[in-house]
C-alpha cells in the first residue's frame, strides 16, 4: 500500500475510534514507519533489501505497546507514553493495511500470511482508502451512529 494510503486510512479509523484528532495524527506518522526503518536500514547497511520481513513483523510492535500498556501507571511522562502509543499502533495499522495488497510475517517470522485483494498503488487501492476514509470521516463529522 501506499504511503498517502496508509497515512489517510490509519488517521480516519484512529481519529473515529478514539475521538482525538492528535492521536489520529501520531497513528498516521507510525502507519509510515515500518516501510521507512526498512529503507533506512537498507540504505545504511548495503544488504540485499527483503521488503515486508523484519520490519513488517507485528510482534517488534506489539510487544513494546504491551508493555507500555500494562506500566501505564509506572510511566511518568504520559505525553510521551501516549506518543509512543499511538506510533506503535500506526505501525501496527500499517501491517494490516499491508496484509489487503500483499502478504506479511504472520506468527512466524518467515511464515508470510496476507491476501491480495488488489496491487499496491492500483486504482481499487486509492478508491478503497477513498471510499473508507469518507465513510467514517462523514461519520466522524456529521456525529451519525453506525
Ligand atoms: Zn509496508
Amino acid at each position: 500500500m501506499k504511503w498517502i494510503n496508509h497515512k489517510i486510512l490509519t488517521f480516519s479509523i484512529i481519529w473515529t475510534i478514539t475521538d482525538s484528532i492528535t492521536a489520529g495524527i501520531i497513528s498516521a506518522f507510525g502507519s509510515i514507519f515500518p516501510d521507512a526503518i526498512e529503507f533506512f536500514v537498507y540504505y545504511i547497511f548495503p544488504l540485499k533489501r527483503t521488503h515486508r520481513t523484519w520490519s513488517h513483523w507485528f510482534v517488534i510492535y506489539l510487544i513494546p505497546l504491551i508493555l507500555i500498556s500494562i506500566s501505564h501507571y509506572l510511566i511518568l511522562n504520559q505525553t510521551f507514553a501516549f506518543f509512543i502509543k499511538f506510533f506503535l499502533i500506526g505501525a501496527l495499522f500499517h501491517i494490516a493495511e499491508d496484509s489487503i495488497t500483499g502478504k506479511v510475517p504472520g506468527i512466524i517470522l518467515k511464515k508470510k500470511i496476507g491476501f491480495r485483494f488488489f496491487k499496491t498503488g492500483s486504482f481499487e487501492e486509492y478508491l478503497f482508502t477513498f471510499t473508507f476514509s469518507s465513510i467514517l470521516i462523514t461519520t466522524k463529522l456529521f456525529n451519525l451512529k453506525v
